[in-house]
């Protein structure tokens, strides 16, 4: 259903993006993803994308704290696979310090990746979205644009703004045929997070079991992970017309934990 359609997916070389990414290949859209990571296994990516959806898949290597990269970015999607129909605004960072003890430089990082480059990948591909009264833009956020945990000053802030900033877009943008929300996980089962887990073992003395259930879970009443192709699913019926009047809403996808 998202044949002829365009999508950029930032933050989209490993994870929930790149989930994201490929249901919307699946549904036919061509693809630029956008992230870090090793050539070969990025151009693997794209060969794969185009492979699923038939349409073109590139890479940009944009850095999601520079305006100037974003705004290069968008324009080059448009250059190439076509003005984005739908912006995933997905790339994100986290830093843990007490607040009193916060690198200011991270501070300005986090809210740079996690708040601002939202902001300007809207600025950039709205325009388009509006001419042609059709546009989707998804924003992954966070349990934690709900509710916070200690330690993570930068990241709770952001994503709090961030779904601030996806109600205004919406409101903005209602009249123009284009949807702007946000989808909140919980702990979400990536590469990341698995790797997470070895240390934490060790740091507590507990076992893999104990770190899973004890420390990540914890917080996640059902206690079990989401998995990315769950909320690749979410973002993808929002690019539906079954969609076309769920705009400026933060759709929660973990397990209870903000229902708590
Ligand atoms: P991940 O670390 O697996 O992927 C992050 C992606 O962003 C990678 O492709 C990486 O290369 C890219 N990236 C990082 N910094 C970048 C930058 N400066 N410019 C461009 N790309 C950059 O992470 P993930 O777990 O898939 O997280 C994706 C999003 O989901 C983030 O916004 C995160 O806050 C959010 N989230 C994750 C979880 C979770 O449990 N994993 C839970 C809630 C929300």
């Amino acid at each position: 259903f998202l044949k002829g359609k365009t999508a950029l997916v930032t933050g989209s070389t490993s994870g929930i993006g790149l989930a994201v990414a490929g249901a919307l290949a699946d549904a036919g859209a061509a693809v630029m993803i956008n992230g870090f990571g090793e050539d070969g296994a990025i151009a693997q990516a794209c060969a794969d994308l185009a492979r699923r959806s038939g349409a073109g898949a590139l890479h940009d290597g944009a850095d999601m704290a520079d305006a100037a990269a974003i705004e290069a970015m968008v324009a080059r999607c448009a250059d190439t696979l076509g003005a984005p129909d739908i912006v995933v605004a997905n790339a994100g960072i986290q830093h843990v310090a007490p607040v009193d003890a916060f690198p200011p430089d991270m501070w300005d990082k986090v809210i740079a990746i996690n708040l601002s480059a939202p902001f300007h990948l809207m600025r950039a591909a709205l325009p388009a979205m509006k001419a042609r009264g059709w546009g989707r833009i998804i924003s992954t956020a966070s349990a934690h644009s709900l509710v916070a945990s200690p330690y993570k000053s930068a990241y709770v802030a952001a994503k709090h703004g961030l779904a601030g900033l996806t109600k205004t877009a919406a409101l903005e943008t209602a009249r123009h045929g284009v949807t702007v929300n946000c989808i909140s996980p919980g702990y979400v089962w990536t590469p990341l997070v698995e790797k997470q887990i070895p240390d934490t073992m060790a740091a507590r003395g507990l076992t893999r079991e104990q770190v899973m259930q004890d420390v990540l879970l914890a917080s996640q009443p059902t206690k079990a992970f989401v998995t990315v192709e769950q909320v690749a699913a979410i973002a993808l019926f929002l690019c539906r017309d079954e969609a076309a009047q769920v705009t400026g809403a933060n759709w929660s996808v973990d397990g209870g934990w903000t229902a708590a």
